[in-house]
Formats: structure tokens, sequence, C-alpha cells
């Protein structure tokens, strides 16, 4: 009931809330000196949020950390002043003040020293921001999530989005997203355009309306939104449901937007991009000067070299749902993959992290968070994704605003992505250890999921199952996993759907791979030579 109450209220709230965005206007220079303040003020601004958002609030899940540190806030503004933001930052990892990816999501307490704090999700909020439209995703490993819209968070990103546009010469192409309807972020993403005044032309959602189970709270309130925002006058377009097999219809879209257009943007999942240059390529419709803004899974080689085979160009992003872009792709890039931080918004550093199980290291990412109205706060919170991070001047657009720190070749050690839908590790135990297992006989150890890449860059979903289990229909069993994980959280519901039309999950038959490794190998785990200890700096 109260759930339902909270519901409604964020119901109510969010036409005064839209209004009062809507009167704000976003110009090239207001996003150009709001970036430089941020680079000017960054450690300020660091040191404000810790002072509100962790020392003044008791309930925050650093303050034990930075207590058994010995780190008072005066100690950390003196550190700050001596080694800089990011000495100090890695001081305090070194000393034990961070949170691993499952504390943050709640799924772990926080054990360090013999010292043991639970926690749960939303312990990480930010204490200081009221949220306007706030949709909570339980799921089954109790992790909520919110992936409502946060009116005042959006417009704080939005002066990195228009300077994103900007860097690659996108500020006046007309664009197209393929990106899910609520719960996934089109409609947050959507909106941190709209201050400068860009609004898509068409919108394709790869889930249908009805494909959710829950499809009334999501539905509902995605229209909601779109509903108000026409009202008041901007026009984002209704979304059209167009299945992720149905790409010739997206590379046609494309087409047209070229024909009146020297330039247009697409903004998809880096597969949903490989699936539309495909299709052009069949339709022979030549995407020259489209540009895909790509995200949600690794730009990996193959990908990329299937999507610029259409004519178009790539461009990058990386984020989480948390945090919103962490970073976005440079415009003289070293590798295909090549972003520069938002540095005004994020602090970002590798930190050798040995894999329970795997018997790797890897340099994962320590993350904090500078943007006042960020809906958790992070402070070293070690992402589950790892890669190069280089502080380099590349003489682009984005150098100019002193973002230096560049990040490449990024990918995760416990998530399994595909068609950039990604499920986080717990959700897929608990159909491999119990679900499986209690259906179709044997144990857990007769279960993995191994992700691999097709031939044509696609990525696969292998369920391994050991010979031993005997299985009538294997079909079956590919069935029955969709289903679990449709009933384990709204995120793992939406996967479920792209994955089926996708036939991303496949079975093969063979022994589960007995190593030290885990229960799921993601492609480049799998990929590394066995016993190899890597290393970065
Ligand atoms: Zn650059």
């Amino acid at each position: 009931m109260n759930e339902a109450l909270e519901y409604l209220q964020t119901f109510a709230r969010f036409p005064f809330a839209l209004r009062k965005f809507l009167q704000q206007r976003l110009t090239l220079d207001d996003a150009k000196r709001i970036v430089r303040e941020g680079m000017e003020h960054r450690e300020e601004n660091f040191l404000r949020m810790v002072d509100r958002s962790v020392y003044g609030y008791p309930n925050s899940p650093y303050l034990p950390l930075l207590k058994m540190a010995g780190c008072e806030l005066g100690d950390l503004r003196a550190r700050v002043q001596q080694k800089g933001l990011e000495g100090a930052l890695r001081d305090l990892r070194a000393a034990g003040v961070y949170i691993t990816f499952e504390e943050f999501k709640g799924r772990q307490p926080i054990i360090r020293n013999g010292l043991t704090i639970p926690v749960m999700a939303r312990d990480f909020d930010n204490p200081s921001m009221q949220r306007v439209f706030t949709l909570e995703t339980g799921g089954s490993s109790g992790a909520a999530m919110n992936v409502g819209v946060d009116l005042d968070f959006v417009l704080d990103r939005s002066p990195h989005e228009l300077l994103s546009l900007l860097a690659h010469d996108c500020l006046d192409a007309p664009s197209i997203r393929w990106n899910g309807i609520l719960p996934a972020g089109t409609l947050r993403n959507i909106m941190r355009q709209i201050p400068f005044g860009h609004v898509p032309t068409r919108w394709f959602s790869p889930v249908g309306l009805r494909d959710s189970r829950h499809w009334l709270k999501y539905a509902a309130a995605t229209y909601y939104i779109i509903f108000w925002l026409r009202l008041l006058g901007v026009r984002v377009p209704f979304p059209e449901y167009v299945g992720v097999e149905k790409s010739e219809l997206v590379a046609r879209a494309m087409g047209a937007l070229l024909a009146t257009h020297p330039s247009c943007l697409i903004h998809c999942s880096v597969s949903r991009a490989l699936r539309v240059s495909l299709a052009a390529q069949k339709l022979g419709i030549d995407l020259a000067g489209a540009n895909f803004s790509i995200s949600s899974e690794p730009a990996t080689l193959a990908k990329a070299k299937g999507i610029l085979q259409s004519g178009g160009r790539c461009l990058p992003n990386y984020g989480t749902v948390e945090t919103n872009r962490i970073a976005t792709g440079c415009a003289t890039p070293n590798a295909i993959d090549d972003m520069h931080v938002f540095k005004d918004a994020f602090v970002l550093f590798d930190h050798p992290y040995p894999i329970p199980g795997f018997g790797i290291t890897v340099p994962a990412f320590n993350l904090t968070n500078l943007i006042p109205t960020a809906p958790k706060v992070m402070l070293n919170v070690q992402m589950d994704d790892y890669g190069v991070v280089e502080e380099r001047s590349c003489g682009c657009e984005l150098a100019n605003f002193g973002y230096t720190t560049h990040l490449r070749e990024i990918r995760s050690y416990t998530k399994l992505t595909g068609e950039g839908v990604t499920l986080i590790g717990n959700e897929i135990l608990s159909v491999l250890e119990n679900v499986l297992p209690t259906r179709f006989g044997g144990s857990p150890l007769d279960y993995q999921l191994v992700e691999e890449e097709d031939a044509q860059g696609f990525t696969r979903l292998c369920l391994v199952i050991s010979p031993r289990v005997a299985i009538a229909d294997e079909h079956q069993v590919i069935d029955v996993m969709l289903q679990a994980l449709s009933h384990s959280s709204p995120m793992a519901d939406a996967a479920s759907t792209i994955w089926q039309q996708t036939h991303t999950l496949q079975i093969k038959r063979m022994e589960p791979q007995r190593t030290a490794r885990g229960k799921l190998l993601p492609l480049y785990l799998l990929q590394r030579p066995q016993n190899s200890e890597t290393q970065r700096g």
C-alpha cells in the first residue's frame, strides 16, 4: 500500500517539477562555463559533498570505514590539499575506504579488518536529494534500483551531453533512439538533451508495451512523462515498438534522415548498432554521415568493424544506471573505444583487484561522484568493470576542458551482457544453482553460463550443461531460464524479452569448466590465458 501511495505521489508532483525543468535553457556558452567552473572547483565540490553527505550524515556507510582509517574531515581536507584529489582518494582506497560493487548494491555486507557493516542499496542514496520521479525496481536479490527521472540531476548532466555532441560535430544532426521504455534509462537520456533544444525525431523501443510483467507500472509512467512533455510544448515522440530482429526498419529510417541531412545520430546499444549496420548493407543503404552513439556493452573490435562497414562512425559511451554517463568518445581516438572521463563530475582510477575464484587480478575501476545532485553517494565505489585508464592530452575538443583521463578496453568481471542488456551475477546464479537443477536434475555443478562472440560479432550466452544430465527437450531449459529471469526483477524481465527475440541464449552439452573459475564466465575472463596474473598500473 505504501509503495502504491509513493507511486501516486510521484505522479502528482511531476508536472510542477517538469514545468520548472523546462524553463531552464542551456546554451553552448553555458555548458562550457559550467564545465570549466566544475573543473576549477573540483576539490571544493568533493569536500562539500563528503561534508554534507558523509560526515554530516550519521547513517552513511562510509563513516565507519573513514573512522577505521582514522580520517576525519579535517584530515581529508589536508590530504586533498597536499596530494590532490586523486592522490587523497588513492590513499583512502589503500586504507580500506572503498565499497565493492556487491556491497554498493546491498547484496553483501561490508567486511573490513574484522568489522562487519550490514548495508542495503538505499543506504548509499544521496541524503541531500529529494527525488522527483522515483520508480523503484525490487528484484529478488533485494537490490532496489531507482529508475525514475531526477530532473535536477538530468539538468546537471546536460552540459556533458552538449559538449559530447559538439566534439563529434553532431549538434545539428537529427537523431533516432532505439532503446527501451522504462525501466530502461532512455527517457532520462532524452530529457538530458531538452535544455539545449534537442528532441529525437523517432524513438524505437525493442521492448513492447506489454512485454514486461510490470508493463502497467512502467508503460503508464513512460506515457505519463511523454504526455506532460508534449502538453508543455516538447514534442518527444511516442515510442514505436521495433523488435531487435526488425533492424531494416531502423536502417531505412536512418537512410531517410541522411537523404535530407548531411549527418544523423542514432543512440542504441553496441549490438543494435551492429544489427542496423548489417541491415543497411543488405538493403544497399549507405550510412555515410551516420553517427552511432553506442553504449551498454563493450565496443569490441569485431562489433565495431561491423558497424563501420556501413559507412557510419562510432561514438562510444560508458556509464551505469546509478551514475549516468561517466565517459564519452574521444574525437581523435587512439582506439575504437577511446573515451574521456567527465572529470568535473567524477574521479576514476584503477586499483588491482583479485577476482575471487578466478585466480586473476584486474585493474578495477574505483569511482567517486562529484555532482551534488547525483542520486547515489559514491566514494571509491569499485565498479565491477576494469580497463585501461590513462592520462593523456589528445588535442580534441574534449581535452580543451581538462578532460585528460582516458578509458578504453572496458570489460566487466561479473556481468554477462548480451544485446545491450546486462544481468548481474546474482540473478543468474540463483537460476543456475536452484531453478535448473530442481527442474531438470543434476546439481549446481552441472550448469554454467559462458559468454561468447560469434563470427559476426554478436554476443551469445551459452548455457553449458553437463552431458550427464538427461534432458529430453533442451528448448525447455531455455524457456524455463527465461521465465525464471522474467520473475526475478523488472530489469531481468526486460533482458529475457530481448534475449528471446535474438536467440541470445544457446545450449552447449559439455562439462562445465572445472577450474578454479566461477559459474559465470564473461567473455573476457574466458579469453585470458589460464593462471595469468594481469595488472595494469
Ligand atoms: Zn579526445
